[in-house]
């Protein structure tokens, strides 16, 4: 099953827009297999984001996504549902991101942008895995709306 990686960042947690934004991704059909609060430390964040590594942006990013505590979300379903998320969440810049989109509906720069998601299934797999044990997810579960989202 295809799934990404959500990480409703600390300006999302901070502003109140957990459930908010929670709410269109489950809205949209989406399941949930694993939750959680946390705070990222700097080991975390360098890994989560190392193909960015010796970017100007670099160290605000990891200053930014450690300085509070972020909700991560494993978020699965068919083939096409990363790129779907990716759709949902918007252009990386808030400021050009479409409304209607998270970052489009809910922020304004780059720099506070809410919300991480997966970028491709292969980038969902590997950052699951950094941040969830597989003890912590529910990979497979029944839902009764199940068949009247999906065909
Ligand atoms: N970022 C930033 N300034 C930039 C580019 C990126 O602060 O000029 C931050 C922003 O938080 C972004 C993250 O770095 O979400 C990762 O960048 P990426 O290009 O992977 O964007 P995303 O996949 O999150 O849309
Ligand atoms: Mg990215």
């Amino acid at each position: 099953m295809e799934r990404a990686l959500i990480i409703l960042k600390p300006d999302a947690v901070q502003r109140g827009l957990v459930g908010p934004i929670l709410t269109r991704l489950e809205q949209r059909g989406l399941k949930l297999q694993g939750l959680k609060l946390m705070q990222v430390d700097e080991a975390l964040a360098r890994r989560h984001y190392a193909e960015h590594e010796g970017k100007g942006f670099f160290a605000g990013l990891v200053s930014y996504i450690t300085s509070a505590p972020v909700v991560v979300a494993v978020v699965g379903g068919k083939p096409g549902t990363v790129e779907l998320i990716r759709a949902m969440v918007g252009a990386t810049n808030p400021a050009k991101a479409a409304p209607g989109t998270i970052r489009g509906d809910f922020g304004v720069e780059i720099g506070r942008n809410l919300i991480h998601a997966s970028d491709s299934p292969e980038s969902g797999e590997r950052e699951v895995a950094i941040f969830f044990r597989p003890e912590e997810l529910i990979v497979e579960w029944g839902r009764a709306a199940d068949p009247w989202i999906y065909e």
